[in-house]
């Protein structure tokens, strides 16, 4: 962190503490040039990433999309619409992980593409061909290949309800 004063980036942490609850963390620091002393503080950014699109335009992260999107690829196939949900959860907390201010629209789809593979090959194998536009049988071959592969049946996952 570069010192607000002289700009030197050897500034020191001098006290840390918790504060609003635990969601902030308070830092004084000491410039180890000029001596000022400054307070920053620290709390996790929760805002989505901006996606941008494959011609460069920008567009709001939109959950709506991204579920619709995963809804149509397992239309009519027996995952629960709890383990959709988890599924959804677990794409934006990588999102959010990665801390970036913006992101591919196409890294999103690979991330779907990963739960889905994850939750039931056939809506894997729907997405994939729309989102991969396959250009002819042999690709979408290959990909059925690649599936089988690495698909290990000893880890094979089930959904939470499947035992009712
Ligand atoms: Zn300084």
């Amino acid at each position: 962190m570069h010192c607000p004063f002289c700009g030197d980036n050897d500034t020191r942490v001098t006290d840390s503490r918790l504060v609003a609850d635990g969601d902030q963390v308070r830092r004084r620091r000491q410039c180890a040039r000029c001596h000022e002393r400054f307070t920053t503080y620290e709390t996790a950014e929760l805002v989505m990433p901006r996606v941008v699109k494959s011609d460069d335009s920008r567009a709001s992260f939109d959950e709506h999309k991204l579920r619709a999107g995963m809804l149509r690829a397992l239309e009519k196939r027996p995952v629960s619409a709890e383990a959709i949900e988890a599924a959804v959860e677990r794409i934006r907390q990588t999102l959010r992980a990665r801390g970036d201010r913006e992101i591919n629209a196409r890294d999103i789809g690979e991330l779907v593409m990963q739960a889905l593979n994850t939750l039931d090959q056939v809506a894997y194998i729907r997405f994939a061909s729309v989102y991969r536009k396959f250009q002819d049988l042999n690709e979408f071959r290959a990909e059925i290949d690649r599936l089988s592969q690495t698909t290990d049946p000893d880890t094979t996952q089930t959904t939470p309800d499947e035992g009712r």
